[in-house]
């Protein structure tokens, strides 16, 4: 089945007789047992719900994986999987990570004996060389957030596999419409649901998904177990928001090839990071292992008052936090996803106060620009 279609009807959607079109919200936190030791295959909603087994299964096929479990959130998922791990292990990470994830690395699995190096993982002969017994995983995100650097998944999967270690890749900002990091020789992948996937700005979700039946079971039993699994509505929500996920993904990159090319002949920018520009510095190898580029784009302007008058003057495109939704949203990397990042270190890589990041959404991109045009206008 095409992706198309496959985000549409995802596993099955003929559930029962009703003839139902939209998968029912199973809104039960148990059910019954048909005799002594027997099971219809739901015992309980933090095991197994069938809208959010739905859900799952369909997840699961678009990142061509066996098995996806949808958490609460982004961050409920990546905490889960940090569970595989023992005191001791040693992670290398993106130096250019979500905020949340090098928040937890630090604050969290830090304190429960794990070890973390970040460093810019397109540098495979950097990352080989920070590998010790102890190491036991690569976290990788492509594109970073916000800088746009791309890795080379399939380099970083050879390296990882010679060394037998798990690599993990965040997929959250090209979607599996565009990026089947499974395919280039990911063993997981990790969703922040709440962006495209979910689509709307309207709710909170996570999975992982893997090709592995031994880490599926590993993780199966940290999911039952730790128990920030998906809620029925909020999976149903999900289901709905994937729907739409193919013509919206092409419709969001549309819009930011437009935004990206006009950021870049006007006055007042800088620097445009857009992983679709030919002068992107990982141009060919996002051309090498993804469908599309994407929505997501970063921008350096003039100076510190022209990016604060923008933030002050949009109107249609709102300031606010998350991204991939159908409204178009901007942010302030420097006060917000990278507020607790020391200043040099930020600064060195290239989150500075005159740099934005701007989710473009699913509006008229003639609207959004004009609303930019206005905002970035000299008094
Ligand atoms: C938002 C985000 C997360 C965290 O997801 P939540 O759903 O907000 O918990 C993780 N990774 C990336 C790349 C994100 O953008």
């Amino acid at each position: 089945m095409e992706f198309d279609t496959l985000c549409i009807h995802g596993n099955d959607t003929r559930y029962d007789s009703s003839g139902a079109i939209s998968v029912p919200i199973f809104q039960s936190a148990t059910f019954a047992h048909p005799g002594v030791g027997l099971s219809t295959g739901y015992d309980y909603s933090r095991l197994q719900n069938p809208t959010r087994e739905h859900l799952e299964k369909t997840v699961a096929r678009l990142e061509n994986g066996i098995d996806a479990m949808a958490f609460s959130t982004g961050m409920a998922a990546i905490s889960a999987l940090m569970e595989i791990f023992h005191p001791g292990d040693h992670i290398i990470a993106s130096d250019d990570l979500y905020g949340g994830s090098h928040r937890l690395f630090s604050h969290i699995s830090g304190k429960n004996g794990l070890s973390f190096d970040y460093v810019d993982i397109s540098d495979t002969a950097k990352v080989a060389s920070l590998i010790r017994a102890e190491t036991k995983a690569v976290f990788v995100e492509t594109p970073t957030n916000p800088m746009m650097n791309v890795t080379d998944i399939a380099a970083v999967s050879e390296l990882c596999r010679k060394n037998s270690l798990l690599l993990i890749v965040d997929n959250t900002f090209l979607t599996p419409y565009f990026q089947n990091p499974l395919d280039l020789g990911a063993d997981v992948v990790v969703h922040s649901g709440t962006k495209y996937l979910g689509g709307h700005n309207d709710t909170l979700a996570g999975f992982l998904v893997v090709s592995d039946a031994a880490l599926s079971e590993r993780l199966r039993f940290i999911y039952k177990t730790t128990g920030a699994c998906l809620s029925p509505f909020d999976s149903w929500l999900m289901i709905r928001g994937i729907k739409t996920l193919a013509v919206r993904m092409e419709r969001q990159q549309e819009n930011a090839a437009r935004i990206a090319r006009w950021l870049c002949a006007h006055k007042k920018i800088r620097k445009v990071y857009y992983v679709g520009l030919p002068s992107h510095p990982q141009y060919e190898i996002s051309k090498k292992q993804t469908t599309g580029f994407g929505a997501m784009i970063s921008f350096e302007t003039d100076s510190e008052k022209t990016a604060l008058e923008l933030l002050e003057r949009v109107k249609l495109i709102r300031y606010a936090e998350s991204l991939g939704g159908v409204e178009s949203l901007i942010t302030y990397p420097m006060l917000q996803t990278h507020a607790d990042i020391p200043k040099e270190e930020r600064e060195a890589k290239g989150i500075n106060e005159r740099l934005l990041r701007l989710s473009v959404g699913l509006e008229s991109t003639a609207d959004l620009i004009a609303d930019l045009d206005q905002a970035l206008e000299t008094d």
